[in-house]
C-alpha cells in the first residue's frame, strides 16, 4: 500500500493540472450513509414521492418531512480527514479543483475554495418564487430541524427549497461547463469515494482519459472504473488513505 501511494504521490507532484471527482464515500467517514445505501435516506423515502421537483412544487410541506432529515444529517456532520487532505493539497497548489457528487457541504467547511457542485448544496436554499438565495447560516437550523417547521422566503412567505438538484431538475449548466473544462485540462484525475458510473460523473474520467490523464483511483472496493480506467487503485478508507497521501508528499 505504502509503494502505491508512494507512486501515486510522484504522479501527483510533477503533475501540471490535478483535479479531484467525489462522491458520497468520502462523507460516510463523517457520519453521512450514502443516500442509495442500506439505511440510507432513500430507504426510509420514496425519492419518486420525496425527492422530485414536481413533488416540492405540488406537495412542499410533505417534501420537508424528509428534507428535515436530509438536513439535519448534513449539517450535523464534519469534515472527516479526507476531506481535510484534499483541502491541504489545493492549499499546496497541487490541486486545482474539486468535483463534488455531494451535497453536504463538508469540502467547503474542510477549506476547499474551488468547488465544483453537480448536484447542489443543501446549505443555500432558495424561494422558487421570487429567487431569492439565502445561507442556512441566516436561520437557526438547529430549530428548524427540532420543532419541524420549514423556512420560508422572507419576502413571498413560501416555503423555501435547498439548492439540492431534485429528481427531474437539470445539472446545473455551470457546473457541467467548468467541470468539463476542468477534465480536458487534467494530467491526473483522482476519482475519491465514487464508482463515477453516474452521468455527467462518469464522464470526467473518460473526457481526462482521452488527453492521457493518469486516473488515480481512492475506494474501499474495486468499482466499474477500476478495470476499465483507472491506472493506479488506492485501496483503503479516504479518511486514511487521502491523509497518508498528503504526507508522502510532503516528506
Ligand atoms: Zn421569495
Amino acid at each position: 500500500m505504502d509503494a502505491t501511494i508512494a507512486r501515486a504521490a510522484d504522479i501527483i507532484l510533477s503533475a501540471k493540472h490535478v483535479i479531484a471527482l467525489t462522491g458520497a464515500g468520502i462523507s460516510t467517514e463523517s457520519g453521512i450513509p450514502d443516500f442509495r445505501s442500506r439505511g440510507g435516506l432513500w430507504e426510509r423515502y420514496d425519492p419518486s414521492e420525496y425527492a422530485t421537483i414536481d413533488a416540492f412544487h405540488e406537495r412542499p410541506g410533505k417534501v420537508w418531512e424528509m428534507l428535515f432529515d436530509m438536513v439535519g444529517l448534513t449539517r450535523s456532520a464534519r469534515p472527516n480527514p479526507g476531506h481535510a487532505a484534499l483541502a491541504e493539497l489545493e492549499k499546496m497548489e497541487l490541486l486545482k479543483c474539486i468535483i463534488t457528487q455531494n451535497v453536504d457541504n463538508l469540502h467547503q467547511e474542510a477549506g476547499s475554495v474551488n468547488v465544483i457542485e453537480y448536484h447542489g448544496n443543501v446549505s443555500r436554499l432558495e424561494c422558487l418564487s421570487c429567487g431569492t438565495v439565502y445561507e442556512d447560516r441566516e436561520f437557526d437550523v438547529a430549530e428548524i430541524i427540532k420543532s419541524r417547521v420549514p423556512p420560508v422566503c422572507g419576502k413571498c412567505k413560501v416555503m423555501l427549497k435547498p439548492t439540492v438538484i431534485f429528481f427531474g431538475e437539470m445539472i446545473p449548466q455551470e457546473a457541467t461547463v467548468r467541470s468539463q473544462e476542468a477534465a480536458r485540462n487534467a494530467d491526473v484525475v483522482m476519482v475519491i469515494g465514487t464508482s463515477a458510473t453516474v452521468y455527467p460523473a462518469a464522464g470526467i474520467p473518460l473526457i481526462a482519459k482521452q488527453n492521457n490523464a493518469v486516473i488515480i483511483e481512492f475506494n474501499i472496493e474495486e468499482t466499474g472504473l477500476t478495470n476499465y480506467a483507472t491506472d493506479i487503485f488506492v485501496r483503503g478508507k479516504t479518511g486514511t488513505t487521502l491523509p497518508d497521501l498528503v504526507n508522502m508528499i510532503k516528506q
